[in-house]
This record gives C-alpha cells, structure tokens and sequence, in this order.
C-alpha cells in the first residue's frame, strides 16, 4: 500500500472517500435487490373454480374445474363459487378434479 498519502490529514480524506464509495454501492445493492424482489412474481394461489369455454366468439362454458385442476387446457377463467355452482348444474363438471363434489353438488 505504498500508494497511500503519508499524513494523516489525506488520510483521514481518503477514508471518508471511501466511505462514500462504500455507501453508494451498498446503496445500488439494495436497489438491485429490491428490484430482483419485484420482479419476482408473488406466489399466486389458484383460484378456487375455474371455468374452462370452447373455441370461438361465443366463449361457451365447456365445463367447471377446480383451481387447481391439471385439465383445465388454456381457455379458462377464475369465477366465483356461485358462478362455479350455477356452471357444475348447466354445463357440467370435470370429471377428473370434480367441482361439483367439492361444492356439495351431488345428484
Ligand atoms: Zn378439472
């Protein structure tokens, strides 16, 4: 370290310099870090009915899946459970995660 100033008066200097330094880079961490947090998406519960519609403008209800349902396909939509209950009774259930059961649905 002979590249240091030998008094104490440059030294002191040199110090807060680094201090600075120090803080903004800590400063620019967090910033990354907050960043990172952001941009992670939050776990997301499923929600709790899904309805899954067929191909078209109409967007007909095909049938009611729980949220969690792995056969769903990719046309689907959250909806309430008065929606859920309504779609089990008109169009149907899924028959592999069975909404209408979990509804308290059974005929
Ligand atoms: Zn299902």
């Amino acid at each position: 370290m002979s590249d240091l100033p030998p008094d104490l008066p440059r030294l002191h200097a040199l110090e807060t310099y680094l201090q600075i330094q120090l803080a903004a880079v800590q400063d620019a961490i967090r910033h990354h870090e907050q960043q990172t947090r952001t941009n992670t998406p939050p776990e997301v519960e499923p929600p709790p009915w899904l309805a899954e519609y067929g191909i078209g403008a109409t967007r007909t209800t095909v049938q009611i899946h729980r949220g969690d349902c792995a056969m769903t396909g990719p046309r689907k939509k959250a909806i309430s459970e008065q929606e859920a209950r309504q779609g089990c009774v008109e169009v149907g259930a899924c028959q592999y995660c069975r909404p209408d059961t979990a509804l308290g649905i059974v005929d």
